[in-house]
């Protein structure tokens, strides 16, 4: 090869220069992850073809996305994908990307329901279905029910669903919260609704604000609305001893734990996430 000619090698690195030149903190792994996702190549065939000429009919394409990055849209939006308890998770302009915090409520899940036989549960505001989808994965006999209100988060989880292999335990319902529910009684329910208080919406990063759909953030004047529905409505869905998790804002914890108990829900706890912030409420329907 010629000197000077942009071979894939050379190309990331120029694309990593150029993110670290506009303060983007991780930029050589965006750099990396941007041409690999342009080029169709794994990390190791990356690093295979690193002194292969870049092909030139690829560059208009990496550079639309590089200008998206440098515009502050988040990796995640740009490649449509975001891994979340070890599983990827395809995302479209109607779910959030899921979060790593949201993984608590995962957590929780498996420890609650892994000595139950074929545990049913519902997630309210499922989106890309990473919560229910990610406990299927970890819950071999347990079924699942995804519930949105946005049609096209439900098209998002059912892709989800099939790439995972988890379609045949995972059905969606279209509707808001319990509506689409019918009478059925689960074993847990979870969910992660919107919870930013409408005026605070403005304050959000950027990457959120612009590019995360305001209805999965939009809580309503305190951002307590959807824990004020599924508060007074979890007991109804839920079989006696069943459980409750719900993610919510750092500052919430106790305003969601008050109505919870006054629901009354047992055993109404407060968890932390890795940064120290209350994060998740847990409750049991009376026994
Ligand atoms: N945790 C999200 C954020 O950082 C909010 C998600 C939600 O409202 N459920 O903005």
């Amino acid at each position: 090869m010629q000197f000077g000619v942009p071979n894939i090698g050379r190309t990331w690195r120029s694309l990593r220069d150029q993110l670290s030149a506009a303060d983007i903190p991780t930029a050589a792994l965006d750099a990396q992850l941007l041409v690999r996702h342009v080029l169709g190549l794994d990390a190791t065939g990356l690093i295979a073809s690193e002194t292969d000429p870049f092909p030139s009919g690829k560059l208009a394409e990496l550079e639309s996305l590089v200008a998206r990055r440098l515009a502050g849209e988040p990796m995640a939006r740009i490649r449509g994908v975001q891994e979340f308890y070890g599983l990827d998770f395809g995302l479209n302009d109607a779910t959030l990307v899921p979060r790593p915090e949201t993984e608590m409520l995962v957590e929780f899940g498996i420890t609650e329901l892994k000595s139950r036989s074929e545990p049913i549960i519902a997630d309210l505001g499922t989106g890309t279905g990473c919560i229910v989808l990610a406990l299927l994965a970890n819950l071999p006999s347990a079924r699942g029910t995804g519930v949105d209100i946005a049609a096209d988060a439900l098209v998002q989880a059912e892709a989800n669903a099939q790439a995972l292999g988890l379609a045949d335990r995972f059905v969606m319902r279209h509707g808001s919260w319990f509506e689409p529910l019918g009478g059925d009684k689960f074993d847990l329910i979870v969910s992660n609704p919107p919870y930013i208080a409408s005026a605070t919406i403005e304050a959000l990063e950027p990457g959120v604000k612009s590019f995360d759909p305001i209805a999965a953030l939009d809580g309503g004047a305190d951002g307590l609305d959807p824990y004020r529905i599924i508060g007074s409505q979890a007991r109804n869905c839920l079989v006696p001893g069943g459980a409750l998790a719900l993610e919510i804002g750092f500052d919430q914890g106790h305003m969601v734990k008050e109505l919870l108990s006054s629901e009354g829900f047992c055993e109404v706890a407060i968890a932390k996430d890795l940064a120290g912030h209350d994060r998740m409420v847990t409750a049991r329907a009376p026994k």
